[in-house]
């Protein structure tokens, strides 16, 4: 059996798997980064953490290849990782020779949202069509485009940048320093701002049961789904605000299918009808007639089955 390993390397842990040709992961380990310790030694665990898979399988088949997500900018035609506000020191690193050199097997590397893209378009919710873009919703915005079957990188690397699309030029301040990207609103910190303003107009809520600074996405998901009519309230705010970005990219794109993704997303329909709503309102016909605005299908594993899809390409 031909058997792939996938990596997806965090700013907290590194997830690994081993993965079939047909995107089922027979075996998986997850390991803490240890990003302080720096670039070459995050370097040598990831290679420890390959070994590992690699000896865990090697009775069930020979593993061709390796395909690790980071979680930065990657240079598509050097492949030196520019940046990454995770991993301290990982700036203009070469990552490709030095990994090959701790390991003696075929390597490839991408960045980790669109790598997650791939694993959903493969063998998740994006499987059949051939225009998608994936948005994942945790404390950053991440996103990867497929387009014509094919990850989308543009000219040098940094194409997908979803999250940081200006919805409103006098918006709320993002992580990047910029005004109004979608991530201040459908990011972890905008969702929270958009519920504590709510909150604050004194509405009735079980939220406020609540320390407001341990406040999560999810206690505002359990919410909705117990019926409370404010942290329903937050979630239409939030996708009224996707939906702008969403149909701005499906009226410029034409996509399929758009798969939303990440802790956020555990609201669901709370979350996806609203952003349909605006969508539609906010694209024009053609665009939102022909896309769709699906849940992700592969969990917190789609960025390693979408690193052993891209390794299975080499
Ligand atoms: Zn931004």
């Amino acid at each position: 059996m031909n058997l792939y390993i996938g990596v997806d390397l965090g700013g907290t842990d590194i997830k690994g798997g081993v993965v079939t040709s047909e995107g089922e992961i027979v075996f998986e380990k997850t390991i803490s980064t240890e990003a302080r310790e720096g670039v070459s030694h995050v370097m040598d665990r990831i290679a420890g953490l390959v070994r590992d898979l690699s000896n865990a399988v090697k009775e069930d088949g020979k593993v061709q290849s390796v395909g690790i997500g980071a979680p930065g900018q990657i240079d598509s035609r050097t492949h030196v990782m520019r940046n990454a506000p995770n991993l301290p020191g990982w700036h203009n690193v070469e990552v490709l020779p030095q990994m090959e050199e701790r390991l003696n097997m075929k390597i490839v590397w991408d960045n980790d949202a669109r790598l997650a893209a791939l694993g959903e378009f493969s063998f998740g919710a994006g499987r059949g069509c051939s225009e998608m873009m994936m948005v994942t919703l945790g404390t950053g915005v991440g996103s990867g485009l497929i387009i014509n079957g094919e990850i989308y990188r543009g000219s040098i690397g940094s194409a997908g940048e979803f999250g940081h699309t200006t919805i409103d030029p006098g918006g709320p301040q993002c992580g990047c320093g910029r005004r109004g990207c979608i991530e201040a609103y459908a990011g972890i910190k905008g969702v929270l701002r958009i519920a504590r303003g709510i909150l604050n107009t004194g509405k009735k809520s079980l939220l406020h049961e609540i320390n407001w600074d341990l406040l999560s996405p999810k206690d505002i998901s359990v919410a909705a789904e117990k019926g409370d009519k404010v942290a329903i309230k937050v979630f239409q705010e939030v996708g009224f605000y996707l939906g702008v970005g969403l149909a701005n990219v499906a009226t410029l794109l034409n996509l399929e299918r758009f798969v939303i993704g990440g802790g956020v997303s555990r609201a669901g329909e709370f979350l996806l009808e609203p952003t349909r709503e605006s969508l539609k309102k906010h694209a024009i016909e053609t665009a939102w007639e022909a896309v769709k605005v699906m849940p992700a299908e592969l969990g917190n594993q789609a960025g390693v089955i979408g690193a052993a899809k891209l390794a299975m390409k080499i």
